[in-house]
Order: C-alpha cells, then sequence, then structure tokens
C-alpha cells in the first residue's frame, strides 16, 4: 500500500479560524438580527481600485483579438511586470535587474512553494507570535522547527540568540498578527546573523506598503548584506486589494548561493517545473498599481485602512490598553485587559459587545494574554466596535 506523506498526521488542527467561526455561528443563531462588529477578518473590505479595473477590462478586451492575444505567459512573470516591480525597488534605491523578480499568484503559494529550494533536513526558525502558514508548511516538509518567543519585552521584535542558528529563518515585518515592524538596526543583526552562519533568511513583507514612518525599512534589501543572505516575499494581496483576484513576487537576488548553487537559478529552474506562469490579464492589473496613477489610488484605500487603525488605537489609549502596531501595520495587538486569556477575552468581547477579534493564541503559544484586532474591516463596525470597547471596558 502506497504512504501517503505522515507528516500531515503531525499538524495540529486549525482550531483557530474554525473555533472563531464557530463561536460565531452558535452566537449568531442565539441572538438572531444582532450586528457583530468584525474585527477578527485578515481580508480587505475596500473593492479594486479604479486603475487595476481598467487594466483588467483592458487586458480581457486584447485577448479576444488575434494580433494582443496572449497564450502561456513566461513561467518567472511577464517582463512588463517584472520590470514595473523591479523599478519599484529602483524607486528605493535598491538595485535590482529585471530577472531577481518572480511574479507569484501570491504570498501563501509561495511561502510554502519556495521550501522547495532547502534540502528537508534544513531547520527551520520561526519567531512567534505568528502567521500559522510558516510553522504548517514546515511541518508537512517533516522539517525541524525552532520557535523563537517575542514578547512586551522586546515589543515583538526579538534579536538573534544562540537558539536561534537555524538553516531557514522566518522574519515577517510588518508582522502579521502583532503590526510591529523590525527597525533598521535590529533587521540588520538578522542579515549579519543569517550571513555568518549560512542561514536565509525567508522576509515575508506583505504588509510592506502599510509602512509610514520613513525610518522603517521596507525591504530587507535596503541593509547591507542582505543580497548574500535574504528571499524576499512579497504580495499585493493588502497592498492593492488582491485576496481574490491573486498576485504577488518574489525577490531573489543573484548573488545569493549555497553551497556553489544558485538559489535564484534553481527557482527559474523549480518555476519553470512546477507552474505556466500567472494569467495575463491578472499581471496587467498588477501592472496598473505600479503607475503613478495606481499607486496613488491604492495609497487611498491604505488610508482607510489606516483611519480605522486610528478609531480603535484612540479607544485602547483611552481605556489605558497596552498594544503595539496599528501605526505602520494593518493589525492592532493588544494585551487582553484584567488578565483575561485570549479565548477568555474573545468570549467576553463577543457576549458583552458582540465584538469579533482574533486570540492571539492562536499564533504560538507565547501569544497568549494578547489579541488582534485587524483594521480591515468596515468604517461602521470599526467605529461601533470602538465606542463598544470604551463602553464596556471603562
Ligand atoms: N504573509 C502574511 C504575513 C499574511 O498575513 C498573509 C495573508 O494574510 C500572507 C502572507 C498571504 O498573502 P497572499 O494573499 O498573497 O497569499
Amino acid at each position: 500500500m502506497i504512504t501517503p506523506n505522515m507528516n500531515y498526521a503531525n499538524l495540529k488542527d486549525s482550531y483557530l479560524f474554525y473555533n472563531i467561526s464557530q463561536k460565531v455561528s452558535a452566537y449568531q443563531k442565539a441572538h438572531p438580527g444582532v450586528h457583530i462588529c468584525r474585527l477578527g477578518i485578515g481580508d480587505v473590505s475596500l473593492p479594486l481600485c479604479d486603475e487595476v479595473i481598467k487594466a483588467l477590462h483592458e487586458a480581457a478586451d486584447d485577448q479576444s483579438k488575434k494580433e494582443s492575444f496572449h497564450g502561456y505567459m513566461p513561467e518567472c512573470g511577464a517582463p512588463f511586470l517584472k520590470t514595473a516591480v523591479a523599478d519599484y525597488y529602483r524607486a528605493r534605491g535598491i538595485d535590482l535587474t529585471d530577472d531577481e523578480v518572480f511574479i507569484s499568484s501570491g504570498a501563501s503559494d509561495e511561502l510554502g512553494d519556495i521550501l522547495d529550494l532547502f534540502d528537508r533536513s534544513s531547520s527551520a526558525l520561526v519567531i512567534e507570535p505568528a502567521y500559522p502558514a510558516y510553522v504548517d508548511a514546515n511541518i508537512i516538509a517533516g522539517r525541524e522547527i525552532i520557535h523563537l518567543d517575542s514578547g512586551e519585552e522586546n515589543g515583538f521584535l526579538p534579536e538573534p540568540v544562540e537558539k536561534a542558528k537555524a538553516d531557514i529563518i522566518y522574519i515577517c515585518s510588518p508582522n502579521n498578527p502583532t503590526g510591529a515592524v523590525f527597525p533598521r538596526e535590529k533587521l540588520q543583526k538578522w542579515v549579519d546573523f543569517a550571513n555568518e552562519n549560512g542561514s536565509v533568511i525567508l522576509f515575508d513583507a506583505a504588509y510592506e506598503a502599510f509602512i509610514e514612518d520613513n525610518a522603517l525599512p521596507h525591504s530587507i534589501f535596503e541593509l547591507p548584506g542582505a543580497k548574500t543572505c535574504a528571499i524576499e516575499i512579497c504580495s499585493l494581496s493588502k497592498t492593492a486589494g488582491f485576496t481574490g483576484t491573486r498576485l504577488g513576487y518574489t525577490v531573489i537576488p543573484k548573488t545569493l548561493e549555497r553551497k556553489g548553487m544558485s538559489l535564484s537559478g534553481m527557482w527559474v529552474r523549480n518555476r519553470t517545473t512546477k507552474t505556466n506562469g500567472v494569467s495575463y490579464i491578472i499581471q496587467k492589473g498588477g501592472a496598473a498599481v505600479f503607475t503613478p496613477e495606481g499607486q496613488r489610488q491604492i495609497k487611498e484605500n491604505i488610508a482607510f485602512y489606516k483611519e480605522n487603525a486610528k478609531i480603535i488605537m484612540a479607544a485602547l489609549d483611552e481605556l489605558g490598553i497596552w498594544y503595539t502596531g496599528g501605526k505602520n501595520a494593518p493589525y492592532i495587538w493588544l494585551k487582553c485587559p484584567n488578565n483575561m486569556g485570549s479565548w477568555e477575552f474573545f468570549d467576553f468581547l463577543l457576549e458583552k459587545a458582540q465584538i469579533v477579534g482574533t486570540p492571539g493564541e492562536g499564533f504560538g503559544a507565547c501569544g497568549e494574554g494578547y489579541f488582534r484586532f485587524s483594521t480591515f474591516g468596515s468604517r461602521e463596525d470599526t467605529e461601533k466596535a470602538a465606542q463598544l470597547l470604551v463602553e464596556l471596558l471603562k
């Protein structure tokens, strides 16, 4: 009999979002017609901007004519989009060639697929609290996982320590769920650490567009030495509302080599074997994000979410509740009041104020006692939730 990948048996039930939806439906069933304020969602609520919609329509029309029809696209991405992404980096002073950019159908796909570059015996470091996919993708691959806790004492931005000497190092900045962003000096320590140990950093920059503090790095490649130790994985999901449209990009510098193998060369080989590229229409929509007008429009949407963040932060400030995030990230990570546990606070908010957030414990054991609010919800829900929070906890 065939042996399936038995590592799947080691996955914990993905109980976080399942548990949340079970609890919310039970509450809704018991209280029909009651409005629930949803601050737990990781999905965007604003539609694609006009510039992207226009490009998608034009690209669909291109597909109707023999002269402009596109069949299979280059596996690593259409040249027009690779150039647009590389220009986006070059405008920030990062010197990239177009073929160091790989177009993907989103960061999730890429975070899983990229592990093909590393031997199964390599270990992976996950800084927790963390986006759950890092742990699960490595369990499926049967890798040793080193968990490094972070906490209030280091602003949820730990420095490298002896225990962190892993082959693969995940760094998510701005972070989901904590909203914390690595400042340059601290990130440099991780870059130096990875170069010294021959590790590779997988830098998840899915939320870089939310950074407003100019001193903070948007890309790991702003730091000296990163081009010999890092891969950057990005997404247009939150930047431009592509959660359902699906588009992302990955940067693998030509100078990133391990044991005489070029990781960028290996990734070309991987992509040409395992994908036939992202659709022409979607890539055209993506290229519109990088035009001056596209940038102006997506920034308007981001500003809307930032306004939601300000509304929630004002309520937390009034209540004297400790939190991080919100300013340079779409998530606010708070300490549960009155020493409540994460799930206890979840139940309390649902029962007493009909607010749904995400219990911190779902992002790793050290998230216990914390809670995540998302700023991607509607303005109405955000305002109502902020008001109810103050009434309930004052
Ligand atoms: N990385 C982080 C940290 C995320 O929070 C998410 C989605 O929520 C992703 C990656 C996945 O993004 P995508 O929609 O591009 O797959």
